[in-house]
C-alpha cells in the first residue's frame, strides 16, 4: 500500500486533513483506531465558540466542511458576546452529536481518492530524507509521501476520574501508545497535556424549572458561507449555577483532586519545544 498522504486519526483535525488532501487530488489514507468514532465530538457538542468560531469559518472559507456540517446538524445557533463590539462576536452552534458523527462519515465516503483503514498506528517509519509511512498495530506497514497525526487526546493519554487514574483516550476508548515512544526516539520530546469536562447528565432525571433557560439567537446564523441553511427549530441550553455551599464541598477535597493535588502536573510537559525547534531536531 502506497499513499501520497497518510492521516492518523478521524477526529475534526483528521477529518479536514484528510478531506483537504484528497479533494486537492492526492492519493490519501485515513487511518483511524475506530471506524465508528469517526468525527466523533469528545467534550460538548458544540462548534466554535470564543475563540473558535472564527476559526471554524475560516475553515469554511478554505473550503472545508466543519462549518458545512455544523450548520447541518445544528440544534441551536448562538451568536456568543454580542453585548461587545463586533470583533469579539463568536459564532457557536450546540449540534446533534450523533447526527454530526454520521455526517462527518457519509461526508468523507463520497470523496474521491480517499480510503479508509480502521487501526492503531503504531509507529512512523522515517529513513535518511524523512518520513516514510507508518506501521499499523497489527504489523503491517503503509508507505506514504507524507503522514499528517491527528491523533488528539490519545497519545500515551491518561484519565484522571476522581482519586482514580486509568490510560485512555476517551471515556471507553483505549489510548495510543507506540507513536509517541516513536517520535522521542525521533528526537521529539513529549509531554502531556490536560482537558476537563463536565459530567454527562440524564436529561430524564433533570427538574428543568429548576434551571435557567438560554434560548438560541431570535434570528439565527450559520457557520457556512455555503448555501447551508439556518435553523427553523431550536433547542434551548439549560443553565446552572453552583452555590456557595457546593463551593464549599469542593474545597474540603482539594486535596484528593487531581486538579490541585499535583497529579497531573506531575505528569506534564516539563518543557514545550517550539514548533522550529521540533523542524530542526528531526531534520538533525
Ligand atoms: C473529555 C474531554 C473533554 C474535552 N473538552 C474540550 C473542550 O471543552 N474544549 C475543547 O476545545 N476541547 C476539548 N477536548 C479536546 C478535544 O479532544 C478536542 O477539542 C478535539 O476533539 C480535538 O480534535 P482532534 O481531531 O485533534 O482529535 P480527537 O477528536 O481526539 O480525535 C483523534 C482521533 O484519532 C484517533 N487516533 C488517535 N491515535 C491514533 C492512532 N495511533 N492510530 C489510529 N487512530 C488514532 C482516535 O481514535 C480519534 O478518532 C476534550 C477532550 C476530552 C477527551
Amino acid at each position: 500500500m502506497k499513499y501520497d498522504v497518510i492521516v492518523v486519526g478521524a477526529g475534526h483535525a483528521g477529518c479536514e486533513a484528510a478531506s483537504a488532501a484528497a479533494r486537492m487530488g492526492s492519493k490519501t489514507l485515513l487511518i483511524t483506531m475506530n471506524m465508528q468514532t469517526i468525527g466523533q465530538m469528545s467534550c460538548n457538542p458544540a462548534m466554535g465558540g470564543v475563540a473558535k468560531g472564527q476559526i471554524v469559518r475560516e475553515i469554511d472559507a478554505l473550503g472545508g466542511f466543519s462549518g458545512i456540517i455544523s450548520d447541518e446538524t445544528a440544534i441551536q445557533f448562538r451568536m456568543l458576546n454580542r453585548s461587545k463590539g463586533p470583533a469579539m462576536w463568536s459564532p457557536r452552534v450546540q449540534s446533534d452529536r450523533w447526527r454530526f458523527a454520521e455526517q462527518w462519515r457519509l461526508t468523507l465516503e463520497q470523496i474521491e481518492n480517499l480510503h479508509f483503514i480502521q487501526s492503531t498506528v503504531d509507529a512512523v517509519t522515517t529513513d535518511a530524507s524523512g518520513i516514510t509511512g507508518v506501521i499499523l498495530q497489527n504489523g503491517v506497514s503503509v508507505e506514504g509521501h507524507s503522514v499528517v497525526l491527528t491523533s488528539g487526546t490519545f497519545l500515551n493519554g491518561v484519565m484522571h476520574i476522581g482519586e482514580r487514574q486509568m490510560t485512555g483516550g476517551r471515556s471507553s476508548e483505549g489510548s495510543a501508545k507506540g507513536i509517541t515512544g516513536c517520535l522521542n526516539t525521533l528526537g521529539f520530546e513529549s509531554g502531556r497535556m490536560k482537558t476537563g469536562t463536565p459530567p454527562r447528565l440524564d436529561g430524564r432525571s433533570l427538574d428543568y424549572s429548576k434551571f435557567e433557560e438560554q434560548k438560541g439567537d431570535e434570528k439565527p446564523g450559520k457557520f457556512s458561507f455555503t448555501d447551508t441553511k439556518p435553523l427553523t427549530k431550536q433547542r434551548s441550553c439549560w443553565i446552572s449555577h453552583t452555590s456557595e455551599e457546593v463551593h464549599d464541598t469542593l474545597r474540603a477535597s482539594f486535596d484528593r483532586s487531581p486538579l490541585f493535588n499535583g497529579a497531573i502536573q506531575s505528569s506534564g510537559p516539563r518543557y514545550c519545544p517550539s514548533i522550529e525547534d521540533k523542524i530542526n531536531r528531526f531534520r538533525r
